[in-house]
């Protein structure tokens, strides 16, 4: 089963008279989501209490929840504070995930700006494995760390950089980010085959069935000669890329990831959108 769902709480959630994201999970699996993207993107500042009440509204619901750590992380620093700063990002997470029963914590590698992006990329690697080693001692099993594939041409996290880490250790799971890709690629993602292609130099590279449910993002997403420049929602049809073409080589695939929607404004909607698209994709099937 591909589980569907929204980055954060859509304007729509706070249109139906709902304040707190505790409430999310129930009022996504009233309206046919079943998956949550809790949002630490600017900081980890959530109590305990109401993480462990998202987490019960989640299992109540059956809705599947990640957490983004928050966009501060840069495991390319040169700077050892920086570095260290990073990794309690995530470690914070971690913490927050276990009260939260989030099973994923999705995370950017960093950023080459500053340095050469071989440097940053050996840097990267050697500050993730020992958070991996730490996360290892925090008694949070079943949790896996999404190095997410990045849009922007100074950011660590090509398609290739994040099978390299994920290569690393089994906790380590991909984000696929297609908008980002398409993006980082100036438009690699058009056809089928485009995204066939794509996902099965990830299965190649760390098996069927650690790529079987994979964690990915989807939005149309605008670029330029740099790379990423801005989200928009699905109806904005002239940004790449489009789902259907996706959604046949998941099908194809045997592929069942989870797909968290990052639209500007309608996350949530689009992702209702999208689980319409890959429907009918199988009803055309049967
Ligand atoms: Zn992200």
């Amino acid at each position: 089963m591909i589980r569907f769902g929204p980055a954060g709480n859509s304007q729509s959630f706070y249109n139906a008279g709902y304040k707190s994201s505790v409430d999310a999970p129930k009022w996504l699996n009233s309206i046919g989501l079943s998956a949550y993207e809790y949002q630490c993107n600017k900081g980890v500042n959530i109590s305990k209490e109401k993480a462990r009440q998202i987490g019960q509204e989640a299992q109540k619901y059956d809705i599947l929840i990640s957490i983004h750590a928050p966009y501060y992380i840069n495991f390319g620093s040169q700077e050892e504070e920086k570095l260290q700063k990073s990794k309690e990002y995530i470690y914070e997470c971690v913490e927050v995930a276990k009260e939260m029963k989030a099973q994923r914590i999705v995370f950017h590698p960093g950023s080459c700006a500053k340095v050469e992006r071989s440097l940053a990329f050996e840097t990267a690697k050697k500050a993730i494995m020992e958070v991996v080693n730490t996360v290892k001692e925090m008694q949070a099993d079943g949790i896996f760390l999404c190095p997410e594939t990045m849009g922007k041409k100074n950011n660590l996290g090509s398609s290739d950089e994040i099978i390299e880490i994920c290569k690393m250790d089994e906790m380590l799971l991909p984000t696929i980010d297609f908008g980002h890709i398409n993006a980082f690629e100036g438009g690699s993602l058009k056809t089928e085959e485009d995204f066939e292609n794509l996902l099965k130099k990830f299965i190649d590279q760390l098996g069927y069935e650690r790529m079987k449910c994979f964690h990915s993002h989807f939005s149309r997403i605008e670029y330029t000669s740099q790379g990423e420049k801005k989200h928009w929602n699905y109806e904005d049809k002239q940004f790449e890329p489009d789902f259907e073409p996706l959604a046949e080589a998941l099908y194809k695939l045997k592929l069942e990831p989870v797909i968290i929607c990052e639209s500007k404004d309608y996350m949530a909607e689009d992702a209702l959108v999208l689980k319409k698209i890959y429907q009918e994709t199988l009803e055309k099937r049967v």
